[in-house]
């Protein structure tokens, strides 16, 4: 990933997901003004930029694919990304996003929004995003390079994997698993 002197346009993405891993992204800390000079952060909450641009070299997915919003987007991630990563245990297995998927999407609605304390009414509801039948782990909506497990994944295997990235290095998420825990 580095053959030119150019940056790295970096992206992340918070799908179907807590916003936990982007948490923990922060808490890179120091290597994060390294980074700064490294990459040019294009896209993500930490961005403010309203559609996913073109020709990015790495974007980091997290949360699972779990509306219709949600799977537009990681299309069209896929397709302007060089490598995209599945960033924590929500777009890696589905994780806590997906233990809704054993109950109806009707039924889900029902229990969250007309039976709540403040009730959403109809016309509000058809406001927001459809959901999917299923929450879907990343790979199953899209085609994933590379799978960052962890809930959220501790800052340095965050570091361990996206330096190997930058660096044109092979992954050794094994290693960075041992090493960090
Ligand atoms: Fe939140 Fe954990 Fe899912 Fe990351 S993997 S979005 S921290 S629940």
């Amino acid at each position: 990933m580095t053959t030119d002197k150019r940056k790295i346009r970096l992206a992340t993405a918070w799908l179907g997901g807590c916003s936990g891993c982007h948490m923990s992204f922060l808490d890179l800390d120091e290597l994060l003004i390294e980074l700064a000079g490294r990459v040019d952060l294009v896209y993500g909450p930490l961005v403010d930029a309203k559609q996913f641009p073109e020709e990015v070299d790495l974007t980091l997915v997290e949360g699972a694919v779990t509306n219709v919003d949600n799977l537009q987007l990681a299309r069209i991630i896929r397709s302007n990304s060089r490598v995209v990563v599945g960033f924590g245990d929500c777009a890696v297995t589905g994780n806590v996003t997906s233990m809704r998927n054993r109950i109806p999407v009707r039924d889900l609605l029902t229990a969250v929004y007309r039976q709540a304390r403040a009730p959403i009414g109809e016309e509000a509801l058809k406001d927001l995003p459809a959901l999917l039948q299923q929450a879907l782990p990343l790979h199953q909506a899209i085609a994933v390079d590379v799978c960052l497990p962890g809930c959220p994944p501790s800052p340095e295997r965050i570091a361990a994997v996206v330096t190997a990235l930058l660096d044109g290095e092979p992954v050794a998420l094994d290693a960075a698993m041992r090493t960090f825990g």
